[in-house]
């Protein structure tokens, strides 16, 4: 495991550092699609590496894993965030911006690295701030009634691991299983940035609530 996680060491610093060239909106979107095939293949022997490591029950080669497989995964979905933007997909950009924030808080639960990663934290911030609008969300108040361990598959109230951690390059989720619905309300910072308020009525007619073009109506029948 010892050798095989150098060699992924240097392989990974080296995709990763010759993609990220290519995150901001002036490089060419060839570019941006080919570095997304590349980190796919990588995110690919990252998944066999931790297979093994698992296998071998080495925990810290299997976390450091799970690490670059969170900081990949962050890496193309920001290119992924670029190139919907060329496609005139806004909507889509979104949706990509905010899976690099989810998979790059998990990196930072994954491994320890102390603040290496806060440049990348704050530059996903800053791109949220001035690329897209201020949105509203929509934020769903529940009562839990059956919660389930992602690691253990028990009872999330009964076990020892502990939600955002990381076991054996798996990082650790409480599962709602069942659950009472309180309420709903509208946020300006919500807990889920995918769950945002699509379109707004205005008058006789609907507006897309990021891009503020008019939908049309369906026809009916
Ligand atoms: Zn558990």
């Amino acid at each position: 495991v010892k050798n095989k996680l150098k060699e992924i060491d240097a392989q990974f610093v080296a995709t990763f550092d010759d993609c990220e060239r290519f995150a901001c909106l002036a490089r060419g979107k060839e570019f941006q699609i080919e570095s997304c095939e590349k980190l796919d293949a990588l995110l690919q022997t990252i998944k066999d590496a931790k297979r093994i490591a698992i296998q071998k029950k080495d925990e810290n080669a299997a976390n450091r894993l799970l690490y670059y497989e969170q900081l990949t995964r962050t890496l193309i979905s920001e290119l992924r965030m670029w190139i919907s933007f060329k496609e005139n997909l806004p909507e889509q950009a979104w949706g990509h911006l905010v899976n690099a924030q989810t998979d790059l808080k998990g990196a930072l639960m994954a491994f320890d690295v102390g603040d290496i990663l806060d440049p990348y934290v704050e530059k996903l911030s800053v791109l949220e701030e001035l690329l897209f609008p201020k949105m509203l969300f929509a934020s769903v108040g529940i009562k839990p009634k059956k919660k389930t361990c992602s690691i253990c598959n028990s009872d999330y109230e009964g076990c020892d691991h502990i939600k955002g951690r990381a076991y054996m390059g798996q990082l650790c989720t409480c599962i709602i299983e069942e659950c009472e619905l309180e309420e709903v309300s509208i946020v300006e910072d919500p807990a889920n940035k995918h769950c945002r308020i699509m379109s707004i009525t205005e008058g006789n007619f609907e507006r897309n609530a990021m891009t503020w073009e008019i939908i049309e109506p369906k026809e009916k029948g």
